[in-house]
């Protein structure tokens, strides 16, 4: 048994609580701890400004956040891209969205300048952004160049 695998913590995207899960268990669907139900939906979380900062603060993966509005076009093209890509991402990253109208304090401290825009977050700061559609292909390879080893 290799024994060395640190626990890492992750958000719930259900409920907000903070589960601690040994690295190996992310492969087996884990639940959460207090409301049972999946921590990993291979779909992206929609999260509000408080939200955010907490997935953001509290988990050990990498979380990669769409900044998208419901007015735009661009952006509502891309949600089915995004939405399959999330399915190939999750667990190993965690998958969120947050709606600009929502949340107009949080991008204007983030700058965000254009919508869509996606932003990948680890140890809890930003790593990487790319303003602009884009497809599921793209958006998966984009996070992947751009993961902490
Ligand atoms: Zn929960």
């Amino acid at each position: 048994m290799n024994t060395t695998a640190t626990p890492l913590h992750t958000v719930c995207p259900h409920c907000g609580t903070t589960n601690r899960l040994a690295a190996d268990a992310l492969a087996a669907a884990p639940d959460c701890g207090r409301c049972h139900r999946p921590l990993f939906t291979g779909a992206p979380t929609a999260l509000d400004e408080a939200g955010f900062h907490k997935t953001i603060a509290r988990s050990d993966l990498p979380v990669l956040v769409d900044f998208w509005a419901p007015w735009c076009g661009p952006c509502r093209a891309m949600a089915p891209q995004y939405e399959a890509a999330a399915r190939e991402l999750e667990p190993r990253v965690r998958v969120v969205k947050v709606d600009t109208e929502q949340a107009p304090a949080l991008s204007a401290a983030l700058n965000i300048r254009s919508i869509p825009t996606l932003a990948l977050f680890a140890g809890g700061r930003e790593i990487a952004r790319q303003p602009g559609a884009m497809g599921a292909a793209d958006i998966v390879r984009w996070v992947r160049t751009h993961l902490p080893a």
